[in-house]
C-alpha cells in the first residue's frame, strides 16, 4: 500500500493473477519452463511478431537486441538522451558508443528524425527508438531513415506494450524490440522483460545468449529432448523464472483493459487541462499512432519553479515525477552534447499520477490541486 493519497503508479493484483503464481510454486518447477513458453507464445501473438523471447528484465532485453544487431567497439548508435539510462547502457555493454540526439519538440518528447539524421556518420550502425510514455513518436520515420542509410532500427519498447503504428505493434518495426515487466510498467511483474523479432537468426542468437551460450536448455534436458550440450558463444544468464512468467501471462491477459483505463484517464486529464495557462500536456497520439499511455506528462510554462509545484502537490498527497533527467547530463555520459530541446523539456516537464485503477476522485484531486497550485499564477512570478 502506498502512503500517498494519489501515488504516481500503483499495482493491484487480482486473485486470478496470484493463483497461477501459487500453482507454479506448488508445481516445484521454478526455472524457465512451460509457463515461459506459454508467455512467449502469447506475447508473440499479442504483438504480431514471429518470435518472443522472455528474459530476466528489460535491460537484458535491450542488451540482447544490441548484440543481435552486431554492435561492438567502434560502432555508434543514435539514442535519445530523454530516456531511462538503461537504453544507453545497453549500447555501451557491447562496446559501441551511444550518440545522444534531441527530441522533436517540448510537446513531442521523443527522438527527432531530423536530429537523428544530422548525427549519422561513418560509424553509425543503428538507431534506437524509444516510445516515450507509450507514444510511438517518430518510429515510422526513423525506420525509413534507417533503411535509407543502411542502418538497423532497434526499439526500446519498455513503455509500449499495446502501442501501435497502424497495424504494427511498437517494438516490431525494426530488427528487434525490448519490453520491460518492471513493477511500474504496463505489464507489472516486478522484474522481467521480453524481446520480439521477426528475424529467425536474431531470435536464435538471442535464445542462445540468454542462457550461457548453451545449445540446449535445462528444460529440454529434463524433458529428455537433449542429453548434453555444447557452449558456442559467450552468453549470459538472462533467464526469467516460472513464477514471473505465470504472473506476466496473467497480466498480459488484462493489458488491453488496463490500457483502455489508462487511455480514459489521460483523456480526462487532457479535457481538464484544456487552455490551462501554466501546464500543457504533451501531444497525444494521432492519425495512425496509438499510445500505450504509460505516463501522463505535461510541460510547465517558462519561469515556473517546478520544485515548488512538486512540493505543493506532495503536500496534498500527490506523488509526481520527472521523466527523465537526460542521460547526456550524467557523469557517465558527459561530453560535448548540445540538446537544447531535451534540456528545456527536462527542466519544465512533470509526470502526474497514472495507473489503471486510479479513481475519478483521485483524478479530480490531482486536477483541483494542480489548479490551486498553478491556476491564475502569473507565468513569470519569482517568489
Ligand atoms: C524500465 C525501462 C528500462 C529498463 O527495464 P528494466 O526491466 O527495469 O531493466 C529501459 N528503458 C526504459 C525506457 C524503461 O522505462
Amino acid at each position: 500500500m502506498s502512503e500517498w493519497q494519489v501515488p504516481l503508479a500503483d499495482v493491484r493484483l487480482a486473485d486470478a493473477e496470484i493463483e497461477p503464481v501459487v500453482d507454479t510454486l506448488r508445481s516445484g518447477w521454478l526455472t524457465m519452463g512451460p509457463r515461459t513458453e506459454e508467455l512467449e507464445l502469447a506475447f508473440a501473438d499479442y504483438t504480431g511478431s514471429r518470435h518472443a523471447i522472455a528474459v530476466s528484465n528489460g535491460t537484458a532485453a535491450l542488451h540482447l537486441i544490441c548484440l543481435a544487431a552486431g554492435l561492438g567497439p567502434g560502432d555508434e548508435v543514435i539514442v535519445p538522451s530523454l530516456t531511462f539510462v538503461a537504453t544507453a547502457n545497453a549500447v555501451s555493454y557491447t562496446g559501441a558508443t551511444p550518440v545522444f540526439c534531441d527530441v522533436a519538440s517540448t510537446l513531442e518528447p521523443w527522438l527527432s528524425v531530423e536530429s537523428a539524421e544530422a548525427a549519422i556518420g561513418e560509424r553509425t550502425k543503428a538507431i534506437m527508438a524509444m516510445a516515450y510514455g507509450g507514444h510511438p513518436g517518430q518510429a515510422a520515420e526513423l525506420l525509413s531513415l534507417s533503411r535509407e542509410h543502411g542502418l538497423t532500427l532497434l526499439e526500446d519498447a519498455a513503455h509500449a506494450p499495446g502501442a501501435k503504428v497502424g497495424r504494427r505493434h511498437v517494438g516490431t518495426l525494426g530488427l528487434a524490440g525490448a519490453f520491460s515487466f518492471f513493477s511500474n510498467k504496463n505489464v507489472p511483474v516486478g522484474e522481467g522483460g521480453m524481446v520480439v523479432t521477426d528475424d529467425d537468426e536474431a531470435a536464435e542468437q538471442i535464445r542462445l545468449l540468454r542462457s550461457h551460450g548453451m545449445t540446449s536448455a535445462t528444460w529440454e534436458r529434463h524433458g529428455g529432448r537433449a542429453s548434453s550440450y555444447d557452449v558456442i558463444a559467450e552468453g549470459f544468464n538472462y533467464r526469467i523464472d516460472e513464477p514471473r512468467a505465470a504472473l506476466a501471462l496473467a497480466r498480459l491477459a488484462r493489458l488491453d483493459v488496463d490500457n483502455a483505463a489508462r487511455h480514459e484517464l489521460v483523456a480526462g486529464y487532457r479535457r481538464d487541462l484544456v487552455g490551462h495557462p501554466a501546464l500543457t500536456p504533451t501531444s497525444p497520439a494521432s492519425g495512425e499512432a496509438h499510445s500505450a499511455d504509460h505516463l501522463f506528462t505535461g510541460v510547465l510554462a517558462e519561469g515556473i519553479d517546478r520544485d515548488r509545484v512538486r512540493n505543493a502537490l506532495a503536500e496534498r498527497g500527490i506523488q509526481t515525477s520527472v521523466h527523465y533527467p537526460p542521460v547526456h547530463r550524467f557523469s557517465m555520459y558527459e561530453g560535448d552534447w548540445e540538446l537544447p530541446v531535451t534540456e528545456s523539456y527536462a527542466e519544465r516537464s512533470i509526470t502526474l499520477p497514472l495507473f489503471p485503477h486510479m479513481s475519478d476522485q483521485q483524478r479530480a484531486h490531482v486536477i483541483e490541486s494542480v489548479r490551486s497550485v498553478l491556476g491564475g499564477q502569473p507565468v513569470n512570478d519569482d517568489d
